[in-house]
């Protein structure tokens, strides 16, 4: 047993699933709790319900961990100083458990069939006895007679053996404060069953004990089991850490957060293109907030100011277009490069336009990625922004921007000049190109908006494209006066 008192905390997810949104908030604040004390974070699979728990699932949790960046001291990969990491490679030592409680008297093997079980349950609702779990009935068997039954091979499970004068369980939750749970509520419950498995009460609190836990940072779905829990650490004679059971996260109607409200795993939201840094950050602040305001916080600081006393007992409401706002903030804090190599190569790559050999410089893809970062907010964004670019002779026009801005007898004044002072400018830069634009609408005695409008439409084909001068350095100056002079025929067509 873990015996220094430094935090250790873990993160125990069931692979029934794919890791969940809220499994994934449950971790981060796990993480962060142990960083920002200097502790120790470990993952652990709890695997103990066969008919749902995958190895698929498992891998999939531990892929999805690795992308959140939630990295652990101990686990089932890593291995530390109290594996295995998984709770289907501990059942002996479950069984152990069980064996010493019973030996020390403090558990008992209950040959109750479900059948009696059930008319016990029934006898009791119908005399309206207050007390309405197990009846005890095994409790009191002589131990060396239930030994004997047991070696015989009869059916049984073992049942903890809960003192009559237990009381009241108390405990002191970090985020819901003391919450009393009424001895009435508890009665000997089952911590093996008759198929040989532990159950999760058990299982949970054996490893807990046994891995020096001393923080359990859950899900408040789990609340109603903790007195159950408690009682096996006191009947294992082990500290009980402190819980902190963290609150529901809702949709937008109040109902818990599942699939009827868009995607609920990780993993879609790696796929539609999230940034990991911002996913944990806008996850982190949904139920923690270090002072009601700040809606940046960066991991580093999440793992040096995360504390359980800034965590909201009340649910909160999953907002996908916060979640949207938090993204936004963290691509425009990407450096230039930084954009153009995650996400704007990548992203033209699969969308076909960009070729195996890039066909452009460093520099290019960075002037790309300082027009397009503020107008991003998921990686495929770029994708339609960017298409004017790679169109050739083939730009599609808009028909309504043509009619609006090139169908003008203004038009071919414009174009020409535009043309005029675009061939001679050097260098071919975004500023030098603004500079040489810039003082012609008053030239030409064009409504500068017009101006811009009939240039724009030539060179992107629509009236919504990034900045001029950077639109046109990405052109190339070939490519910038052949649209042109196809822009100049479409402006003939004017009725
Ligand atoms: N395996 C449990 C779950 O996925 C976690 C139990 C716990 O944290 O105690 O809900």
């Amino acid at each position: 047993m873990a015996n220094d008192q430094s935090v250790r905390v873990r993160f125990a997810p069931s692979p029934t699933g794919k890791l969940h949104v809220g499994g994934a908030r449950t971790a981060i604040y796990n993480w962060a709790f142990a960083r920002a004390n200097g502790g120790t974070f470990i993952l652990r699979i709890d695997d103990t319900d066969p008919t749902r728990s995958t190895e698929e699932n498992t891998q999939i949790i531990l892929r999805a961990m690795r992308w959140l960046g939630l990295d652990w001291d101990e686990g089932p990969d890593v291995g530390g100083p109290y594996g295995p990491y998984k709770q289907t490679d501990r059942m002996d030592l479950y069984r152990e458990a069980a064996e010493r409680l019973v030996a020390e008297g403090k558990a008992y093997y209950c040959f109750c069939s479900p059948e009696k079980l059930a008319a016990d349950k029934a006898a009791a609702e119908a005399r309206h006895d207050p007390f309405q779990g197990y009846q005890r009935t095994c409790r009191n068997i002589d131990p060396a007679e239930a030994q004997a039954r047991v070696d015989a091979g009869e059916s049984h499970t073992i049942r903890i053996k809960v003192p009559l004068d237990r009381g009241d369980v108390v405990i002191h939750d970090a985020v819901h404060g003391e919450v009393t749970f009424n001895a009435k509520e508890l009665d000997d419950f089952i911590i093996f069953r008759s198929d040989g498995t532990p159950t999760y009460n058990f299982a949970t609190v054996v490893d807990d004990a046994m891995m020096g836990i001393t923080h359990v940072i859950r899900g408040d779905d789990h609340l109603s089991n903790t007195p159950r829990q408690v009682m096996v650490y006191e009947a294992l004679g082990a500290p009980v850490p402190t819980f902190a059971h963290i609150s529901m996260i809702l949709g937008a109607d109040g109902k818990k957060l599942s699939k009827r409200h868009g995607a609920t795993s990780v993993e879609e939201y790696r796929d539609a293109g999230f940034l990991s840094d911002a996913f944990v950050n806008y996850l982190a602040l949904l139920g923690w907030a270090p002072d009601g305001e700040t809606t940046i916080v960066p991991r580093d600081v999440l793992a040096r100011t995360f504390s359980l006393e800034h965590v909201s007992k009340n649910p909160s409401t999953f907002d996908p277009k916060k979640l949207d706002w938090v993204q936004q903030q963290y691509v425009m804090t990407m450096s230039d490069a930084d954009f153009a190599q995650t996400i704007l190569v990548p992203e033209l790559r699969k969308a076909g336009l960009e070729g195996e050999a890039l066909s452009h410089e460093a520099h290019w893809y960075e002037v790309l990625a300082s027009v397009l970062k503020p107008r991003t907010t998921m990686p495929a964004d770029v994708v339609e922004k960017s298409r004017f670019l790679y169109a050739g002779d083939a730009l599609e026009y808009d028909e309504k921007s043509v009619d609006k801005n090139l169908r003008k007898d203004y038009a071919p004044a414009a174009l020409d000049a535009a043309r005029e002072a675009l061939a001679a400018v050097e260098p071919w830069e975004a500023s030098a190109i603004d500079g040489a634009l810039e003082p012609l609408p008053e030239a030409t005695g064009i409504n500068k908006r017009k101006f811009y409008g009939a240039v724009r439409v030539a060179e992107c084909g629509n009236q919504v494209s990034p900045p001029m001068g950077e639109s046109l350095e990405l052109l190339g100056r070939d490519q910038v006066l052949a649209r042109i002079d196809a822009a100049k025929a479409l402006c003939g067509t004017a009725e």
